[in-house]
Protein backbone atom coordinates (compact mmCIF):
# COMPACT_ATOMS: atom_id res chain seq x y z
CA UNK A 1 0.00 0.00 0.00
CA UNK A 2 1.29 3.46 -0.86
CA UNK A 3 -0.24 5.01 2.05
CA UNK A 4 2.90 5.67 4.17
CA UNK A 5 3.85 8.62 6.52
CA UNK A 6 6.27 10.17 3.29
CA UNK A 7 2.70 10.58 1.49
CA UNK A 8 1.73 13.07 4.10
CA UNK A 9 5.18 15.55 4.33
CA UNK A 10 5.87 18.16 2.47
CA UNK A 11 8.76 18.39 -0.23
CA UNK A 12 11.44 19.37 2.61
CA UNK A 13 10.68 16.10 4.37
CA UNK A 14 8.50 17.61 7.95
CA UNK A 15 5.14 17.34 8.37
CA UNK A 16 3.17 19.28 6.42
CA UNK A 17 0.01 20.04 9.16
CA UNK A 18 -3.22 20.73 7.18
CA UNK A 19 -6.69 21.95 8.57
CA UNK A 20 -9.73 19.56 9.04
CA UNK A 21 -11.13 20.78 6.08
CA UNK A 22 -8.51 19.69 4.32
CA UNK A 23 -7.35 16.43 5.40
CA UNK A 24 -11.33 15.62 5.04
CA UNK A 25 -10.63 15.94 1.40
CA UNK A 26 -7.56 14.70 0.68
CA UNK A 27 -6.53 12.28 3.27
CA UNK A 28 -6.64 8.93 2.06
CA UNK A 29 -5.98 10.07 -1.51
CA UNK A 30 -2.22 11.31 -1.54
CA UNK A 31 -1.56 9.24 -3.99
CA UNK A 32 -3.69 9.23 -6.59
CA UNK A 33 -2.49 12.19 -8.88
CA UNK A 34 0.69 10.00 -8.65
CA UNK A 35 -1.41 7.48 -10.39
CA UNK A 36 -2.86 9.04 -12.65
CA UNK A 37 -6.17 8.79 -10.95
CA UNK A 38 -8.58 11.44 -9.48
CA UNK A 39 -11.47 9.43 -7.49
CA UNK A 40 -10.34 6.51 -5.61
CA UNK A 41 -10.59 2.89 -7.08
CA UNK A 42 -12.32 0.07 -5.35
CA UNK A 43 -10.84 -2.97 -5.46
CA UNK A 44 -12.93 -5.71 -4.66
CA UNK A 45 -10.42 -8.41 -4.85
CA UNK A 46 -11.08 -11.18 -1.68
CA UNK A 47 -7.74 -12.59 -2.70
CA UNK A 48 -4.15 -11.44 -4.48
CA UNK A 49 -1.72 -13.59 -6.15
CA UNK A 50 1.64 -13.92 -5.40
CA UNK A 51 4.22 -16.42 -7.06
CA UNK A 52 6.73 -16.20 -4.00
CA UNK A 53 5.21 -17.94 -0.75
CA UNK A 54 7.79 -18.38 0.99
CA UNK A 55 7.85 -13.90 0.74
CA UNK A 56 3.99 -14.40 1.34
CA UNK A 57 4.64 -16.54 4.61
CA UNK A 58 6.67 -14.14 6.19
CA UNK A 59 3.93 -11.52 5.27
CA UNK A 60 1.57 -13.77 7.24
CA UNK A 61 3.79 -14.24 10.19
CA UNK A 62 4.56 -10.48 10.46
CA UNK A 63 0.61 -9.90 10.35
CA UNK A 64 0.52 -12.75 12.69
CA UNK A 65 2.85 -10.96 15.46
CA UNK A 66 2.30 -7.94 15.13
CA UNK A 67 -1.46 -7.28 13.03
CA UNK A 68 0.50 -4.68 10.99
CA UNK A 69 -0.97 -4.20 7.52
CA UNK A 70 1.11 -6.33 5.32
CA UNK A 71 3.85 -4.41 3.12
CA UNK A 72 2.51 -4.97 -0.82
CA UNK A 73 -0.78 -6.65 -1.19
CA UNK A 74 -2.71 -7.63 1.37
CA UNK A 75 -3.22 -11.42 0.76
CA UNK A 76 -6.62 -12.61 1.69
CA UNK A 77 -9.71 -9.83 2.07
CA UNK A 78 -9.99 -10.30 5.91
CA UNK A 79 -6.70 -9.11 6.26
CA UNK A 80 -7.07 -6.04 5.02
CA UNK A 81 -8.44 -3.81 1.64
CA UNK A 82 -6.61 -1.07 0.05
CA UNK A 83 -9.64 0.72 -0.57
CA UNK A 84 -10.99 0.54 3.00
CA UNK A 85 -7.12 1.41 3.92
CA UNK A 86 -8.19 4.88 2.79
CA UNK A 87 -10.75 5.43 4.56
CA UNK A 88 -8.91 4.01 7.77
CA UNK A 89 -5.99 6.63 6.97
CA UNK A 90 -8.24 9.80 6.54
CA UNK A 91 -10.30 9.00 9.74
CA UNK A 92 -6.69 8.44 11.53
CA UNK A 93 -5.66 11.54 9.79
CA UNK A 94 -9.11 13.40 11.15
CA UNK A 95 -8.67 11.73 14.44
CA UNK A 96 -4.98 12.60 15.38
CA UNK A 97 -3.96 9.42 15.93
CA UNK A 98 -1.44 6.75 14.46
CA UNK A 99 -4.68 4.51 12.62
CA UNK A 100 -7.47 3.24 12.23
CA UNK A 101 -9.47 -0.03 12.20
CA UNK A 102 -12.65 -0.30 10.75
CA UNK A 103 -15.41 -3.11 10.85
CA UNK A 104 -18.80 -4.07 9.88
CA UNK A 105 -20.59 -1.82 11.90
CA UNK A 106 -20.14 0.21 15.11
CA UNK A 107 -20.82 -2.90 17.20
CA UNK A 108 -18.51 -5.10 15.18
CA UNK A 109 -15.72 -2.50 16.50
CA UNK A 110 -16.97 -2.14 20.28
CA UNK A 111 -17.31 -5.98 20.09
CA UNK A 112 -13.44 -6.24 18.34
CA UNK A 113 -12.17 -3.81 21.57
CA UNK A 114 -13.72 -6.01 24.22
CA UNK A 115 -12.43 -9.10 22.67
CA UNK A 116 -8.71 -7.75 22.72
CA UNK A 117 -8.61 -6.58 25.87
CA UNK A 118 -10.34 -10.23 27.26
CA UNK A 119 -8.20 -12.23 25.24
CA UNK A 120 -5.46 -10.34 27.39
CA UNK A 121 -7.29 -11.54 30.63
CA UNK A 122 -8.22 -8.23 31.35
CA UNK A 123 -12.36 -8.74 31.55
CA UNK A 124 -13.17 -6.11 33.77
CA UNK A 125 -15.33 -3.13 31.93
CA UNK A 126 -15.72 0.39 33.51
CA UNK A 127 -18.70 2.43 32.22
CA UNK A 128 -20.49 5.40 31.99
CA UNK A 129 -24.48 5.66 31.38
CA UNK A 130 -25.66 6.34 29.28
CA UNK A 131 -24.14 4.66 26.50
CA UNK A 132 -25.98 3.80 23.09
CA UNK A 133 -28.39 0.66 23.70
CA UNK A 134 -26.76 -2.23 22.14
CA UNK A 135 -23.61 -0.85 24.08
CA UNK A 136 -25.05 -0.82 27.45
CA UNK A 137 -26.63 -4.16 26.65
CA UNK A 138 -23.16 -6.12 25.37
CA UNK A 139 -21.53 -4.92 28.35
CA UNK A 140 -23.95 -5.94 30.55
CA UNK A 141 -25.20 -9.08 29.31
CA UNK A 142 -21.74 -9.87 29.38
CA UNK A 143 -22.13 -11.76 26.03
CA UNK A 144 -18.35 -11.52 25.26
CA UNK A 145 -17.19 -12.41 28.59
CA UNK A 146 -16.82 -9.28 29.72
CA UNK A 147 -17.87 -8.05 33.40
CA UNK A 148 -19.50 -4.47 33.96
CA UNK A 149 -18.95 -1.61 36.52
CA UNK A 150 -21.38 0.84 35.74
CA UNK A 151 -20.53 4.48 37.81
CA UNK A 152 -20.41 8.16 37.17
CA UNK A 153 -17.51 10.08 35.41
CA UNK A 154 -16.21 10.85 39.08
CA UNK A 155 -16.36 7.45 40.29
CA UNK A 156 -14.01 6.00 37.66
CA UNK A 157 -10.88 5.74 39.31
CA UNK A 158 -12.38 4.17 42.09
CA UNK A 159 -14.08 1.36 40.18
CA UNK A 160 -10.76 0.27 38.39
CA UNK A 161 -9.68 -3.25 39.53
CA UNK A 162 -6.67 -5.24 38.64
CA UNK A 163 -8.44 -7.06 35.64
CA UNK A 164 -9.56 -3.64 34.64
CA UNK A 165 -9.15 -3.94 30.57
CA UNK A 166 -10.97 -0.88 29.59
CA UNK A 167 -12.90 2.41 30.79
CA UNK A 168 -15.82 3.96 28.29
CA UNK A 169 -17.52 6.75 27.75
CA UNK A 170 -19.72 7.95 25.40
CA UNK A 171 -19.97 12.06 25.11
CA UNK A 172 -21.87 13.42 23.91
CA UNK A 173 -23.95 10.60 25.08
CA UNK A 174 -26.62 8.87 23.00
CA UNK A 175 -29.52 9.58 23.81
CA UNK A 176 -29.38 12.36 26.40
CA UNK A 177 -26.65 13.89 24.81
CA UNK A 178 -24.67 14.21 28.44
CA UNK A 179 -21.25 15.12 28.13
CA UNK A 180 -18.36 13.79 29.82
CA UNK A 181 -15.22 16.14 30.78
CA UNK A 182 -12.82 13.57 28.81
CA UNK A 183 -9.70 15.17 30.27
CA UNK A 184 -10.73 14.62 33.84
CA UNK A 185 -11.83 11.15 32.80
CA UNK A 186 -8.51 9.98 30.68
CA UNK A 187 -6.97 11.27 33.78
CA UNK A 188 -8.68 9.25 36.14
CA UNK A 189 -7.75 6.22 33.75
CA UNK A 190 -4.44 6.03 34.77
CA UNK A 191 -2.59 3.15 32.76
CA UNK A 192 -6.36 1.92 32.04
CA UNK A 193 -7.19 2.81 28.31
CA UNK A 194 -10.19 5.27 27.98
CA UNK A 195 -12.81 4.26 25.02
CA UNK A 196 -14.48 7.21 23.72
CA UNK A 197 -17.60 6.79 21.67
CA UNK A 198 -17.54 9.76 19.61
CA UNK A 199 -20.06 9.17 17.06
CA UNK A 200 -22.47 12.29 17.61
CA UNK A 201 -19.00 14.91 17.66
CA UNK A 202 -17.25 13.15 15.05
CA UNK A 203 -13.81 14.92 14.93
CA UNK A 204 -15.16 17.96 13.28
CA UNK A 205 -16.48 18.96 16.76
CA UNK A 206 -14.45 16.56 18.82
CA UNK A 207 -11.17 14.96 18.96
CA UNK A 208 -11.14 12.54 21.94
CA UNK A 209 -7.48 11.45 21.43
CA UNK A 210 -6.24 14.94 22.20
CA UNK A 211 -7.51 15.07 25.90
CA UNK A 212 -5.70 11.50 26.56
CA UNK A 213 -8.59 8.97 24.93
CA UNK A 214 -6.85 5.98 23.39
CA UNK A 215 -9.17 4.30 21.72
CA UNK A 216 -12.11 6.23 19.85
CA UNK A 217 -14.70 4.78 18.51
CA UNK A 218 -17.90 6.01 15.58
CA UNK A 219 -20.45 4.20 14.48
CA UNK A 220 -19.64 5.30 10.60
CA UNK A 221 -22.76 4.44 10.37
CA UNK A 222 -24.11 7.93 11.48
CA UNK A 223 -22.35 10.76 10.75
CA UNK A 224 -19.14 9.47 8.73
CA UNK A 225 -20.94 7.82 6.26
CA UNK A 226 -23.61 10.61 6.40
CA UNK A 227 -26.00 9.40 3.73
CA UNK A 228 -28.04 6.70 5.47
CA UNK A 229 -26.65 3.96 3.23
CA UNK A 230 -23.54 2.42 4.64
CA UNK A 231 -23.37 0.24 7.78
CA UNK A 232 -20.22 0.71 9.10
CA UNK A 233 -17.80 1.45 12.42
CA UNK A 234 -14.16 2.20 13.09
CA UNK A 235 -11.83 2.57 16.10
CA UNK A 236 -9.22 5.27 15.86
CA UNK A 237 -5.91 4.61 17.98
CA UNK A 238 -2.16 3.73 17.98
CA UNK A 239 -0.39 1.42 15.85
CA UNK A 240 0.08 -0.95 18.88
CA UNK A 241 -3.67 -1.50 19.70
CA UNK A 242 -4.33 -1.02 15.92
CA UNK A 243 -2.45 -4.36 15.16
CA UNK A 244 -4.52 -6.40 18.17
CA UNK A 245 -7.85 -5.04 16.42
CA UNK A 246 -6.50 -6.10 12.34
CA UNK A 247 -5.72 -9.62 14.23
CA UNK A 248 -9.09 -9.86 16.34
CA UNK A 249 -10.68 -8.81 13.11
CA UNK A 250 -8.77 -11.43 10.47
CA UNK A 251 -9.81 -14.03 13.07
CA UNK A 252 -13.25 -12.89 14.00
CA UNK A 253 -14.18 -11.74 10.41
CA UNK A 254 -16.28 -8.54 10.96
CA UNK A 255 -14.58 -6.98 7.97
CA UNK A 256 -16.00 -3.86 6.16
CA UNK A 257 -16.60 -4.26 2.38
CA UNK A 258 -14.99 -2.19 -0.01
CA UNK A 259 -17.62 -0.45 -1.11
CA UNK A 260 -18.58 0.41 1.90
CA UNK A 261 -14.88 2.07 2.74
CA UNK A 262 -15.60 4.15 -1.02
CA UNK A 263 -18.48 5.57 0.12
CA UNK A 264 -17.10 6.22 3.81
CA UNK A 265 -13.94 7.95 2.36
CA UNK A 266 -16.34 10.11 0.09
CA UNK A 267 -18.58 11.02 3.38
CA UNK A 268 -15.17 12.22 5.49
CA UNK A 269 -14.61 14.52 2.23
CA UNK A 270 -17.82 16.44 3.13
CA UNK A 271 -18.35 15.77 6.67
CA UNK A 272 -17.04 18.82 8.06
CA UNK A 273 -19.34 21.11 5.65
CA UNK A 274 -22.45 18.77 6.75
CA UNK A 275 -21.83 19.04 10.07
CA UNK A 276 -21.18 22.54 10.54
CA UNK A 277 -24.21 23.39 8.87
CA UNK A 278 -26.79 20.80 10.56
CA UNK A 279 -25.27 21.89 13.60
CA UNK A 280 -26.76 25.28 13.33
CA UNK A 281 -29.61 24.43 12.28
CA UNK A 282 -30.16 22.15 15.73
CA UNK A 283 -28.54 24.92 17.45
CA UNK A 284 -31.45 26.86 16.33
CA UNK A 285 -34.53 24.51 16.82
CA UNK A 286 -33.05 23.26 20.21
CA UNK A 287 -33.46 27.53 21.12
CA UNK A 288 -36.90 27.20 19.89
CA UNK A 289 -37.99 24.12 21.83
CA UNK A 290 -36.20 25.61 24.88
CA UNK A 291 -38.48 28.32 24.69
CA UNK A 292 -42.05 26.17 23.49
CA UNK A 293 -44.16 26.26 26.32
CA UNK A 294 -45.23 22.42 24.89
CA UNK A 295 -41.68 21.00 25.62
CA UNK A 296 -40.61 20.29 29.26
CA UNK A 297 -36.91 20.01 28.78
CA UNK A 298 -34.30 20.59 25.89
CA UNK A 299 -30.76 18.77 25.45
CA UNK A 300 -28.63 20.24 23.65
CA UNK A 301 -24.66 19.76 24.22
CA UNK A 302 -22.13 22.78 24.89
CA UNK A 303 -19.64 21.40 21.99
CA UNK A 304 -23.28 21.94 19.64
CA UNK A 305 -23.50 19.27 17.05
CA UNK A 306 -27.31 18.05 15.17
CA UNK A 307 -28.55 16.12 17.95
CA UNK A 308 -31.02 17.62 19.76
CA UNK A 309 -32.93 16.10 22.37
CA UNK A 310 -36.72 17.09 24.24
CA UNK A 311 -38.52 15.77 26.77
CA UNK A 312 -42.62 16.68 26.01
CA UNK A 313 -45.71 17.66 28.14
CA UNK A 314 -47.66 15.29 25.94
CA UNK A 315 -47.79 11.71 24.64
CA UNK A 316 -44.46 11.73 23.00
CA UNK A 317 -45.80 8.68 20.45
CA UNK A 318 -48.45 11.29 19.17
CA UNK A 319 -45.07 13.62 17.96
CA UNK A 320 -43.51 10.39 16.23
CA UNK A 321 -46.66 9.75 14.43
CA UNK A 322 -47.40 13.53 13.16
CA UNK A 323 -44.37 14.62 11.77
CA UNK A 324 -44.80 14.52 8.10
CA UNK A 325 -41.23 16.08 6.64
CA UNK A 326 -39.12 14.72 9.35
CA UNK A 327 -38.67 10.78 9.21
CA UNK A 328 -39.64 8.55 11.98
CA UNK A 329 -36.65 6.62 12.38
CA UNK A 330 -34.10 5.03 14.11
CA UNK A 331 -29.87 5.88 13.35
CA UNK A 332 -28.82 8.76 13.01
CA UNK A 333 -26.15 11.42 11.16
CA UNK A 334 -27.82 11.28 7.57
CA UNK A 335 -28.31 14.73 4.79
CA UNK A 336 -32.07 14.08 6.83
CA UNK A 337 -34.02 14.72 9.42
CA UNK A 338 -34.79 11.79 11.73
CA UNK A 339 -36.90 11.95 14.91
CA UNK A 340 -37.32 8.72 17.36
CA UNK A 341 -38.57 7.83 20.89
CA UNK A 342 -35.66 6.57 22.64
CA UNK A 343 -37.72 4.67 25.16
CA UNK A 344 -39.20 2.47 22.35
CA UNK A 345 -36.89 1.67 19.97
CA UNK A 346 -33.08 2.89 20.34
CA UNK A 347 -32.78 1.51 24.21
CA UNK A 348 -35.52 -0.46 24.61
CA UNK A 349 -32.87 -3.30 24.79
CA UNK A 350 -32.08 -1.41 28.02
CA UNK A 351 -33.49 -2.23 31.49
CA UNK A 352 -36.35 0.19 32.16
CA UNK A 353 -35.29 1.03 35.66
CA UNK A 354 -31.37 1.48 34.02
CA UNK A 355 -32.75 3.42 31.29
CA UNK A 356 -34.56 5.85 33.23
CA UNK A 357 -31.77 5.99 36.01
CA UNK A 358 -29.62 7.19 32.72
CA UNK A 359 -31.88 10.17 32.80
CA UNK A 360 -33.29 8.70 29.78
CA UNK A 361 -36.99 10.09 30.43
CA UNK A 362 -40.19 7.86 28.58
CA UNK A 363 -41.25 11.30 26.93
CA UNK A 364 -37.54 11.86 25.83
CA UNK A 365 -37.91 12.17 21.73
CA UNK A 366 -34.36 12.27 20.02
CA UNK A 367 -33.68 13.90 16.48
CA UNK A 368 -30.66 13.97 14.42
CA UNK A 369 -31.16 17.38 12.44
CA UNK A 370 -30.34 17.24 8.58
CA UNK A 371 -29.42 19.26 5.99
CA UNK A 372 -32.97 20.82 5.43
CA UNK A 373 -34.45 24.34 5.59
CA UNK A 374 -34.35 25.36 9.62
CA UNK A 375 -38.19 26.90 9.25
CA UNK A 376 -39.23 23.82 6.74
CA UNK A 377 -38.36 21.70 9.63
CA UNK A 378 -39.75 23.87 12.70
CA UNK A 379 -42.94 24.18 10.65
CA UNK A 380 -43.07 20.55 10.76
CA UNK A 381 -42.16 19.99 14.96
CA UNK A 382 -44.85 22.71 15.51
CA UNK A 383 -47.30 20.95 13.75
CA UNK A 384 -46.31 17.62 15.34
CA UNK A 385 -46.22 18.88 19.01
CA UNK A 386 -49.83 20.08 18.32
CA UNK A 387 -51.86 21.77 20.82
CA UNK A 388 -49.79 20.31 23.60
CA UNK A 389 -51.52 20.31 26.93
CA UNK A 390 -50.41 23.55 27.90
CA UNK A 391 -51.03 26.03 24.66
CA UNK A 392 -55.07 25.85 26.36
CA UNK A 393 -53.61 27.47 29.23
CA UNK A 394 -52.15 29.91 26.90
CA UNK A 395 -49.08 30.79 29.19
CA UNK A 396 -45.64 29.78 29.06
CA UNK A 397 -45.59 30.18 33.02
CA UNK A 398 -48.89 27.93 33.24
CA UNK A 399 -47.19 25.33 31.47
CA UNK A 400 -44.46 24.82 33.89
CA UNK A 401 -47.06 23.84 36.90
CA UNK A 402 -47.50 20.73 34.50
CA UNK A 403 -46.78 17.68 36.10
CA UNK A 404 -43.13 17.43 36.88
CA UNK A 405 -41.91 14.65 34.10
CA UNK A 406 -40.47 10.96 36.01
CA UNK A 407 -36.51 11.09 34.70
C1 LIG B 1 -25.47 3.51 16.26
C2 LIG B 1 -24.49 3.61 17.35
C3 LIG B 1 -23.63 2.55 17.65
C4 LIG B 1 -23.71 1.22 16.94
O1 LIG B 1 -23.28 1.35 15.63
P1 LIG B 1 -23.80 0.38 14.43
O2 LIG B 1 -23.06 0.93 13.26
O3 LIG B 1 -25.27 0.52 14.35
O4 LIG B 1 -23.38 -1.01 14.79
C5 LIG B 1 -22.69 2.73 18.64
N1 LIG B 1 -22.60 3.90 19.32
C6 LIG B 1 -23.42 4.94 19.06
C7 LIG B 1 -23.28 6.20 19.85
C8 LIG B 1 -24.38 4.83 18.08
O5 LIG B 1 -25.21 5.86 17.85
Amino acid sequence: MDMDTTSTRAHDGHPAPRALATEAVHAGRDDLARQGLHAPPIDLSTTYPSYDSRGEAARIDAFATTGAEPDGPPVYGRLGNPTVARFETALARLEGTEAAVAFASGMAALSAVLLVRGSMGLRHVVAVRPLYGCSDHLLTAGLLGSEVTWTDPAGVADALRPDTGLVMVESPANPTLAEVDLRAVAHACGSVPLLVDSTFATPVLQRPAEHGARLVLHSATKYLGGHGDVLAGVVACDEELAGRLRQVRFATGGVLHPLAGYLLLRGLSTLPVRVRAASATAAELARRLTADPRVARVHYPRIGGAMVAFEVYDDPHEVIGAVRLITPAVSLGSVDTLIQHPASISHRIVDADDRRGAGVSDHLLRMSVGLEDVEDLWSDLDAALGRGPSRGAGSCANSHSAPALAT
